[in-house]
């Protein structure tokens, strides 16, 4: 990706249903970059890039949107956004999503880095750290080009609940999660602040404890509250939050699924650790000392993962040696 400034960039956003409209939304209106809105079924991407138009002559704001089925018109994209694919159900767990969007996945990243291939890829889509393997798998890019969202959003969970039980501000609450976007994902409370001041000097570890269940199955509770879809808004903030700091070369430090070369002694793998992110996409995973239990609790994740990934195998051509930037 060359270092441009974001309004000089496009981003194209590849599946527009929920989650894929709220971040064209909030993309276009920011007037952060130059958006495409692309999906497979006819006319959906071009009446959501529509409205969104007319929402932006409603604020006299000069957007630049476009809807479509043909992957064409994404070629140039400085950041391909996989948002395409199912999503659950009440009662479904993200990995019961694993075979079917293992296909969807696969197939759209390859179309799309076909006529975009200096794009850093962001993958939205569940199962979340094996889909951005395989996006990474059928992309050939550097693995550094290809990460998942979702420890942005669990971490801004997780600081949403501490905020409310604290009844303190969510603007000075740091909070660090760790591991797959699944029921076993790792709050850090260790590395949990508010204004520099640790999580665990302020609330019991029971409290704690009750937060971090909440944060774990936060996806699920409003899965559960809506009936059909799911959450769409903070996962959109969450990606657009990636997104400038991508395009805008910010060298933020921020949980990503990253793909792993030994890091937190694990290889092969894309798991959510924390990265410094910049416009070469992931450039330093960083490693944090781990107490053992904490260890521990990632290694149980990192197993889940590895099981999904075996699961799909067949479906992936052979392992590509990973190179570096
Ligand atoms: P959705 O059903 O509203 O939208 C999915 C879209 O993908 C649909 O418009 C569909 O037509 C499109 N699509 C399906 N197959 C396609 C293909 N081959 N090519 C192009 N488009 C295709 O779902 P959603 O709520 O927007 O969620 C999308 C994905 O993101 C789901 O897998 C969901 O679980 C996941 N998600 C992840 C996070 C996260 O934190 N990483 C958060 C929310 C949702």
């Amino acid at each position: 990706m060359a270092a441009r400034s974001c309004r000089e960039s496009k981003v194209s956003i590849l599946g527009a249903g929920n989650v894929g409209s709220a971040l064209a939304q909030r993309l276009i209106q920011g007037n952060v970059v130059d958006v495409v809105l692309l999906d497979i079924v006819e006319g959906r991407p071009q009446g959501i890039a529509l409205d969104l138009l007319e929402a932006c002559g409603v604020e006299g704001q000069a957007c630049r949107l476009t809807g479509t089925n043909d992957y064409a018109r994404t070629a140039g994209s400085d950041v391909l956004v996989v948002a395409a694919g199912f999503a659950r159900q009440p009662g479904m767990s993200r990995d019961d999503l694993l075979l079917t969007n293992t296909h969807i996945v696969f197939e759209v990243t390859q179309k799309a880095v076909a006529h975009s291939p200096e794009a850093t890829v962001v993958v939205i889509t569940n199962p979340l750290d094996a889909m951005s393997h395989v996006a990474w798998r059928a992309s050939g890019l550097v693995p550094e080009r290809v990460m998942g969202m979702a420890g942005v959003l669990d971490a801004a969970r997780f600081e949403t609940f501490i905020a409310w039980e604290l009844g303190f501000s969510v603007r000075d609450i740091r909070a660090m999660v760790l591991g797959g976007h699944g029921d076993l994902m790792v709050p850090l409370p260790r590395y949990t602040t508010i204004s520099g001041v640790p999580l665990t000097q302020l609330l019991s570890a029971a409290r704690i404890d009750a937060l971090i269940e909440r944060t774990r199955t936060g996806g699920a509770e409003i899965v559960h509250l809506l009936k059909r879809g799911g959450a769409c808004y903070a996962p959109a903030a969450a990606a657009a939050r990636m997104i400038e700091t991508l395009l805008g070369d910010e060298r933020r430090l921020l949980p990503v699924a990253a793909y792993l070369g030994g890091e937190y002694g694990l290889r092969d793998i894309h798991m959510g650790v924390p990265v410094i992110l910049g416009r070469h996409g992931v450039e330093r995973v960083v490693e944090l000392t781990l107490e053992t239990e904490e260890k521990a609790a990632l290694y149980r994740s990192a197993h889940t993962i590895r099981a999904s990934l075996d699961q799909i195998a067949h479906l992936m051509p052979a392992n590509q040696p990973p190179s570096t930037v």
